[in-house]
């Protein structure tokens, strides 16, 4: 009979501590975490308070070193194509086109300084492939290629993943691409024009020294004939 109202009072108790617990969590999410909301730098700190985000007008803060979107900042891109090719599965597309002598003012440098020999008309970023694995922006010579904080960029269409970074529309690539095949046809053809210039390589002295013996020899053959 004891044992029965024992465990009746331990129930009892079991049950107040438990909602005490509950109710403490009820209290404390009438306050939301921090005073600053999900922008405080030490939400993940925070013990207390509304963990129910109100999604996405409100996100968890994504950490200043995490790996997330790449962003290419073009204007600092010089087309060396590391990127693309350190990539393991392929996720990086480059088309470049060589600046023209006369277009390099236009093409620019870099913030750093550096002329910028090649147009970008295609840079894109399959971010559907993407495993944010970092080892394009870690290759990046001018560290143009970055990951953004931007976590969150779900779409209906697969398309609209992959991200455009170039630096011409088509119709200016291919007028590009026209000048530059003209400047190096007249370039051709002004080498083709150009005056052969006298080589002596090390076989035509060598040959003509050959020729200078055997004329000579000829000379003393010809010679001792007359003798005779
Ligand atoms: S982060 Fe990795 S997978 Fe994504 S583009 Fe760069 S190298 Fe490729
Ligand atoms: S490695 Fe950097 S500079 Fe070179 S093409 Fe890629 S993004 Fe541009």
């Amino acid at each position: 009979m004891s044992e029965y109202f024992r465990n009746i009072k331990t129930g009892a108790s079991t049950i107040a501590t438990g909602m005490g617990i509950t109710l403490q969590h009820f209290f404390n999410a009438v306050k939301r975490k921090g005073d600053a909301g999900v922008g405080d730098s030490n939400y993940f700190g925070q013990v207390d308070g509304l963990v129910t985000l109100q999604y996405p007008r409100e996100a968890i803060p994504t950490p200043a070193n995490g790996r997330y979107r790449l962003e290419n900042n073009i204007d600092d891109c010089i087309g060396c194509a590391q990127c693309e090719r350190a990539c393991p599965i392929g996720c990086i597309t480059i088309e470049t086109i060589k600046v023209t002598a006369d277009d390099l003012g236009v093409c620019g440098k870099t913030s750093g300084g550096q002329q910028k020999k090649f147009w970008l008309p295609v840079f894109d970023i399959d971010t559907a492939k993407c495993m944010t694995c970092g080892l394009c922006t870690v290759v990046c010579p001018t560290e143009c290629l970055i990951h953004s904080p931007v976590s969150d960029f779900s779409e209906f269409d697969r398309q609209n993943l992959v991200y455009h970074f170039g630096n011409l529309t088509r119709l200016e690539a291919e007028a590009k691409k026209r000048k530059l095949q003209e400047q190096q046809a007249q370039a051709a053809k002004d080498k083709a024009a150009a005056p052969a210039k006298p080589v002596l390589s090390g076989k035509s002295v060598a040959e003509k020294t050959a020729s200078s013996e055997t004329e000579d020899s000829g000379k003393a053959r010809g010679e001792n004939t007359g003798e005779q």
